[in-house]
């Protein structure tokens, strides 16, 4: 069992605040709250010197209300029991606030992945995957893996391989593990779904005119200014929308170090500049800041912490200077933060639900999958022809034409790229209304993120009452 509890305590915090709010039976609150099943692996990786290395790895199940259980997979130094039990805890609470029908779950690897060559971590990822078939923690139908922290299509890919020659009968074998490329059974937007998920967050947040006014904002996310730390896979696709969508960048910061210009950063080219000098830092009309971590207190209306969790703390809170934080990453503020941003009326859109947006589109790759089919393989070119025949009958009885480039742009059947980005702002969009709601009905003292845990346990209860207890 695990040993200190740290992240997970705190995400357990969160849930008993949020459960006061409810009338549901003790017992069964203690059962979704217990992390089910967590298995500890260790096994030998073969370094490229010849030597021998013992390499610890976890994968945690927290709750197989609904199956799969499903979270992502995480390389990095910090990977614990404890800290795979909460994220896995939050991927339970997630999935139900975003209804994707699965249980939750979190693994990972214990190491510094730049201290790996590409066919050692190709070794090390095989094997985890391995371990985790041979005690039934991986496959379609009980546990399907995605990317986090350190990881990407390519691991997702290896894993998807060595699951498939392992489980040779299993039809359905792609669906083990979710985030692979597009050739491997991947579903075009996955990668950036999560920081897409992100910015509509946002964007439903900041919509609303009567919320802004209690934080001294205006509605809209043009001509905000934002601040994103860790510019990995969500933070670089969240502050991509986000200037997208017409923000300014203001901070930056990367592991090495951070970056402010209150004119504005262009991403493109801070990332270029990074590529080639291999540090964020010096870039041409910006000024560094001392430590990566002064981005957090930097002037700006919305702070994007997208690297790791604790990143806000007891200790820096006081000192952050954001309207609204909108957690791209899981667990960046600790319970200690957010009563002090709480008091400082910082308006928190929860972990939990703002980055949500990747298990969703996961579960779409998970259904394409299951189908065997690219979506929109059906119905594109029906509707590219409904549309053009609705064109025909409108030109003729108006008697205008539309220009060539209009009827192109009219009669377009949806791509499967612009299903998963729809079925995406769908749910980001309802997800956050029902929230926001939940937190309107209990009155001042109720923030989003006691407001997202209300709905997630409402439904997991609902669940559960269903199911009855086997045997
Ligand atoms: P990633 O490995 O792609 O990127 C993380 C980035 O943060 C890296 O570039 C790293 O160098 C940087 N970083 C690390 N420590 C830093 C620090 N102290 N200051 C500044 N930068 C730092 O990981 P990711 O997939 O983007 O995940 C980031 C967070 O988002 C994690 O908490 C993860 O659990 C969460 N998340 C990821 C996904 C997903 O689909 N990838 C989905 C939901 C939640």
């Amino acid at each position: 069992m695990a040993g200190k509890t740290v992240f997970f305590d705190q995400v357990n915090r969160n849930f008993d605040k949020a459960a006061a709010y409810t009338k549901h039976d003790k017992s069964l609150l203690e059962q979704i709250k217990v992390c089910n099943s967590v298995y500890h692996m260790a096994f030998p990786l073969e370094r490229d010197d010849g030597s021998i290395e013992v390499v610890h790895a976890w994968r945690a199940e927290h709750s197989q209300h609904k199956l799969p259980t499903k979270g992502g997979i995480r390389y990095g130094m910090l990977v614990s029991e404890d800290e795979v039990m909460a994220l896995s805890a939050l991927m339970t609470y997630k999935c139900a606030i975003v209804d994707v029908p699965f249980g939750g779950a979190k693994g990972g690897i214990k190491i510094d992945r730049t201290k790996y060559s590409d066919a050692e971590l190709e070794r090390l990822t095989r094997r985890y995957t391995f371990e985790l078939f041979r005690k039934h923690f991986i496959g379609p139908a009980i546990d399907v893996p995605a990317p986090d922290y350190g990881t990407g299509p390519r691991e997702m890919a290896w894993i998807a391989d060595t699951y498939a020659a392992l489980a040779q009968n299993d039809l359905n074998a792609l669906g083990c593990v979710t985030g692979k490329p597009v050739p491997q059974g991947g579903v075009r937007g996955r990668k950036e779904a999560t920081g897409r998920g992100v910015m509509f967050g946002i964007r439903e947040a900041v919509c609303s005119a009567e919320d802004m006014k209690a934080i001294g904002l205006q509605p809209g996310i043009e001509g905000k200014t934002v601040a994103v730390q860790g510019l990995g896979n969500v933070g670089y696709y969240a502050a991509k929308f986000l200037e997208e969508a017409g923000a300014k960048l203001v901070g930056l910061s990367e592991i090495e170090g951070a970056i402010w210009n209150p004119n504005g950063l262009p991403l493109e080219e801070v990332m270029a500049h990074r590529k080639e000098t291999r540090s964020i830092l010096d870039f041409p009309d910006a000024k560094n800041l001392p430590r990566a971590e002064d981005v957090l207190e930097v002037d700006c209306d919305i702070l994007v912490p997208a690297a790791l969790e604790n990143q806000i703390t007891g200790d820096n809170a006081p000192r952050v200077k954001a309207k609204i934080i909108a957690e791209g990453a899981n667990g960046p503020s600790t319970s200690e933060a957010s009563e002090v941003l709480a008091q400082k009326g910082v308006f928190i859109i929860p972990d939990m639900y703002l980055n949500a947006g990747g298990v969703t589109v996961s579960y779409f790759e998970w259904i394409k999958n299951l189908a065997h089919m690219r979506f929109g393989r059906m119905e594109k070119r029906f509707e590219e022809r409904a549309y053009r025949n609705l064109l025909t009958a409108i030109e003729s009885r108006t008697a205008k034409a539309f220009t060539a480039d209009e009827a192109t742009g009219f009669a377009r059947g949806a791509s499967e790229e612009d299903l998963v980005n729809s079925g995406l702002e769908e749910t980001m969009a309802n997800a956050y209304h029902e929230i926001n709601e939940i937190r309107r009905q209990h009155g001042r003292q109720c923030d989003l993120r006691t407001a997202a845990f209300i709905c997630s346990i409402n439904k997991i209860v609902g669940t559960y009452a269903e199911m009855g207890i086997f045997p």
